[in-house]
């Protein structure tokens, strides 16, 4: 691996643990290493590195800690083929997205240098004539980043670099699947010089060593990426701390008979098998106009033909196998309660053992879907394409609006209008007109919606940076003559 390092990095060393888990590489089932099992003894340490390192990184002139962000990114471009290839070996995704992937980690690291310079607060007039009142902006303290397998270079990178940028110190608990990628990235960032304490990596459990980060009294912010279920159980248990919490989608993809086909095919296909449909924002659901859904399924099973399932690491494989058992079952599970339930399997829907192991999953189209099928209102976080048909407008927005998640959705129609009257009507932080629901940019603001379970906050471009930082209210009486002046 990148470095070959591999344990926990906590106060700038390298730490084994006496507990040990398996990272296993999903495409063939294999042992690649052993890492940490980390206790909430280990936690505690970590934080208390992370508390440790606190004043002095606060402190840091923020054009010196921009100057660490780009020394940072500097590092991970040195190491992008090596970072990628743990990457696909551990998370399952082929090659060329791997490798895209730790490009954008890079550019993160660059946005957050780029903004953090010009980040300012206010100056604010007041009633009182005596006051000068400003606004200033100050590092939380210590950070509780947990972060999720399937991006699990870029997602963390969204919490690491605007935190290291705005004087955060920060512990860090990757998702057990990923573990040895985050070593990868760790090891990068302490080649870049990062001062020891400032980011402290902890591997294990989520229940253990993400719980032991969440309730840990020093802990005073909380950045996750994962699932629904453990988003809602961290804002209970880290209820009182700054959240920023980026769960799961269902995303729409909504497709009226005035609708540019090709490019809704496309974009709904690719936003299904990128990554193997392991993305918060993928199309979760198409949702077809009756009168177009016989064309857009005939176009949807071209695309899916189109990909070969296989090995990351092999020439023209395009889509690699699901990272772990249990987001497997889930696909499976969902697929086949469709198909019981009266829905048509148009191309796939069976996993492919004889592939290398248990996780290939074929690329799949379902249409005939209903409102009640799991497929329909469940995450199934897999490369699968489930089509649901409606007759009208309303109808397309009431199954868009029968959903417990608001994160992102495609509108494809030639009638902007329309794409704009639909886009606010959604409660979801992102609505892509005429492209599909994966669609963003890393200083765009990416979130779920309020009251929906997508998720707390916004991140992305200064977005995160606001959000990982304090704003302090600063009023000083300079008296009238001063005021006046
Ligand atoms: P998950 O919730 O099971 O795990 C996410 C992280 O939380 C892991 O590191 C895990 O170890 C940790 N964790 C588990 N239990 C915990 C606990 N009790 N306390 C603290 N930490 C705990 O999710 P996952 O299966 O790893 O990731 C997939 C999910 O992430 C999907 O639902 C997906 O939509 C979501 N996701 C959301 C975004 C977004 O930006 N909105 C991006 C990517 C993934």
């Amino acid at each position: 691996m990148a470095g070959g390092k591999a344990g926990n990095f906590i106060g700038g060393r390298w730490l084994a643990e006496p507990e040990t888990m398996p990272a296993i590489n999903p495409a063939t089932g294999e042992e690649i290493a052993q890492l940490p099992n980390s206790t909430r003894e280990t936690v505690n340490s970590a934080v208390a590195a992370a508390k440790a390192s606190a004043p002095v990184w606060a402190t840091t002139p923020v054009f010196k800690r921009a100057e660490m962000c780009v020394a940072i990114a500097a590092a991970v471009d040195a190491d992008r083929d090596a970072i990628a290839r743990v990457l696909s070996t551990e998370q399952g995704k082929v090659l060329a997205e791997a490798q895209g992937e730790v490009a954008k980690a890079a550019d993160g690291f660059r946005l957050a240098a780029e903004l953090v310079k010009q980040m300012g607060g206010q100056t604010l007039p007041a009633e009182d004539p005596s006051k000068l009142v400003m606004t200033i902006r100050q590092p939380r303290g210590v950070y509780g980043v947990i972060t999720p397998w399937n991006f699990p270079v870029n997602i963390p990178v969204e919490y690491l670099a605007p935190a290291i940028a705005t004087g955060n110190t920060v512990v860090w608990v990757p998702a057990p699947t990923t573990s040895l990628v985050a070593c990868a990235l760790m090891a990068a960032i302490e080649n870049a010089g990062l001062p020891a304490g400032v980011v402290n990596l902890v591997i294990g459990e989520g229940a253990t060593a993400g719980d032991a980060v969440v309730v840990h009294p020093d802990i005073t912010a909380i950045g996750f990426t994962g699932s629904a279920a453990t988003g809602q159980r961290i804002a209970g248990r880290g209820a009182g701390k700054s959240l920023l919490l980026e769960l799961g989608g269902n995303g729409p993809v909504i497709v009226f008979d005035d609708a540019d086909l090709d490019a809704a095919a496309a974009a709904a296909a690719g936003g299904a098998f990128f990554n193997a449909g392991q993305v918060c924002a993928a199309t979760g659901r198409v949702l077809a106009h009756r009168s177009i859904v016989d064309s857009l399924c005939e176009k949807l099973v071209a695309h899916a033909q189109t990909h070969v399932l296989g090995d990351p690491f092999h020439q023209g494989t395009t889509m690699g196998p699901l990272n772990n058992a249990k987001v497997a079952a889930k696909v499976k599970e969902h697929v086949d309660d469709a198909a019981a339930n009266g829905a048509r399997v148009l191309q796939g829907g069976k996993p492919r053992p004889d592939l290398g192991s248990d996780l290939f999953f074929e690329p799949t189209i379902v249409r005939d879907v209903t409102r009640d099928m799991k497929i329909n209102r469940e995450e199934t976080f897999g490369p699968v394409v489930p089509v649901v048909a409606f007759t009208d407008e309303a109808e397309a927005l009431d199954l868009a609006l029968d959903s417990e998640y608001g994160l992102s959705v495609g509108v494809f129609t030639r009638d902007v209008s329309r794409g704009v009257k639909i886009a606010k009507a959604i409660p979801a932080g992102i609505v892509n007109v005429n492209a599909g629901s994966t669609w963003w940019e890393i200083h765009l603001p990416f979130g779920g919606g309020s009251g929906t379970r997508s998720g707390l906050g916004r991140l992305g471009g200064m977005h995160t940076l606001e959000a990982m930082t304090e704003l302090k209210m600063i009023s000083v009486t300079i008296g009238q003559e001063a005021a006046l002046a």
